[in-house]
């Protein structure tokens, strides 16, 4: 059945809509638009304005996307609508102490090692929010500036109450609502984490000397610093400090902040400015137990946060869209009903082993690189020394981090719904 034919005999007049998605972060509409591109009616709520979330500052952070993220939004439609995406073409990982600079000790990844091209894209928040919003608007999503504050489940749908008290009867609640998930405090999943003390300090630089399409990670024992591509002679900052010290650092004056920053990768990018805003995240593990409850699911940071070490926390949100969209488009068009838990499991299931182990990785390599003990620092010297010399492994690590390996959703194969 195509999307318009089945669209009609889902049609569910009983219901607001379909689907409701609590929050319009990046996961939340493009969740919201996969959903409507499949012929589903919508609703998406976010309490910040589109204006707001549509700003060129709205947020600093610039993603490092995997090849299956960029096969979402191409299946999607929104890939091609990108400004300013940057290749990345090779990843060098050093363990380095400031002022001492890098160990010779190097771990390098280049593209040549997969048949796919770029291992991944660096993409700009600002380029890819607004274009995800304005794509989810073509598409036909009803979107709402409130916020979910309340909702009840009952075995025909779920009622959610807005900050209006405006009341909306959907099939189905998706938290997209963020690592403090009201949603998942409203139905009594607790979390597991820990913070890790660190902030991430984020910034964009220019640069004299191009960049050559090169991402660098340095792993320094305050925390790793990131030094990621983006177009023309610029590049993305995400420098992780003891909370404390990246307080101290963030109220620096701009030339202060930048000396501080240049002893950390030295000068291969010759002079170096600020260009923009200088944001701080404080980073934290957060697994929440369960993805699915009575009538709703949860994605992305809702239902994972991990160190931004690997670039991963997005990556791994836009393939919990990927699969959530198709279980319950699957599940619609056997003419089941999408929020029942049998539908549900499938997606948690799908997705549950899969985020545990990106947790466990980014937690273990944070806890193995942000400290200087020598005994850790020889080991791991020899152990990026040893992984670098055996090409096997490389493109092994190469192909997880560009997300082409496991039972892949279709979205996330390119494929549409
Ligand atoms: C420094 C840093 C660098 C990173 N770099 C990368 C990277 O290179 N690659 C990568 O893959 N990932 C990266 N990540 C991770 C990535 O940024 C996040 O995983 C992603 O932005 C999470 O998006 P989200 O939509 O799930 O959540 P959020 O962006 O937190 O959105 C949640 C939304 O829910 C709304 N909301 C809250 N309460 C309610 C309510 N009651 N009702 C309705 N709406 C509500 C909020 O207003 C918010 O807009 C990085 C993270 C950090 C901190």
């Amino acid at each position: 059945m195509d999307n318009d034919a089945w669209a009609g005999a889902y049609a569910d007049m009983d219901h607001d809509a379909n689907i409701l998605i609590a929050g319009g972060g990046l996961n939340g509409t493009a969740l919201a638009l996969a959903l409507a591109s499949a012929g589903f009616r919508v609703m998406l709520v976010e309490p910040r304005s589109r204006a707001e979330r549509k700003a060129d500052d709205f947020d600093g952070r610039s993603y490092a996307f995997a090849i299956s993220s960029m096969r979402v939004l191409e299946a999607l439609g929104v890939w091609s609508r990108l400004k300013d995406v940057q290749p990345i073409l090779r990843i060098k990982v050093t363990d380095g102490r400031p002022g001492e600079g890098a160990s010779p000790l190097m771990l390098t990844f280049d593209h040549g090692e997969i048949e796919e091209g770029p291992m991944g894209y660096m993409v700009e928040d600002r380029h890819l929010r607004s274009e995800l919003l304005n794509a989810a608007e073509d598409a036909g999503v009803t979107q709402m500036d409130d916020r979910v504050i309340e909702h009840h489940a009952d075995s025909a749908g779920v009622q959610a109450t807005l900050g209006s008290g405006e009341t909306r009867r959907v099939r189905l609640l998706v938290g997209c609502d963020g690592q403090n998930s009201p949603t998942a405090r409203r139905v009594g999943i607790r979390r597991m984490g820990w913070s890790y003390g660190q902030t991430a300090l984020v910034c964009t630089i220019a640069h004299e000397r191009s960049h050559q399409g090169i991402a660098h990670q340095f792993f320094i024992p305050a925390g790793p610093l990131a030094i990621l591509p983006l177009s023309g002679n610029r590049s993305s900052i995400v420098w992780t400090e003891r909370a404390g010290r990246a307080e101290t650092v963030q109220a620096m004056s701009e030339s202060a902040y930048l000396d501080e920053l240049r002893p950390r990768f030295g000068s291969f990018l010759g002079e170096v400015s600020l260009a923009g805003r200088r944001f701080t995240y404080p980073l934290l593990l957060s697994i929440a137990e369960r993805f699915i409850a009575d009538r709703v699911a949860l994605v992305g940071d809702a239902a994972h946060v991990v160190h931004p070490l690997a670039g991963q926390g997005l990556n791994a949100g836009l393939k919990d869209v990927a699969a959530l969209a198709e279980v319950i488009t699957d599940a619609a068009r056997r003419g089941e009903d999408i929020g029942r838990p049998e539908v549900l499991k499938r997606y948690e299931r799908w997705r549950r082993f899969d985020t545990m182990a990106l947790a466990a990785a980014t937690d273990g390599f944070n806890r193995l690189f942000s400290n200087d003990v020598g005994l850790l620092r020889g080991l791991r010297d020899v152990g990026l020394g040893l992984t670098n010399a055996i090409p096997g492994l490389r493109r092994a690590l190469i192909r997880e981090a560009a997300g082409l390996t496991g039972d892949l959703p279709r979205l996330s194969r390119g494929k549409r719904l």
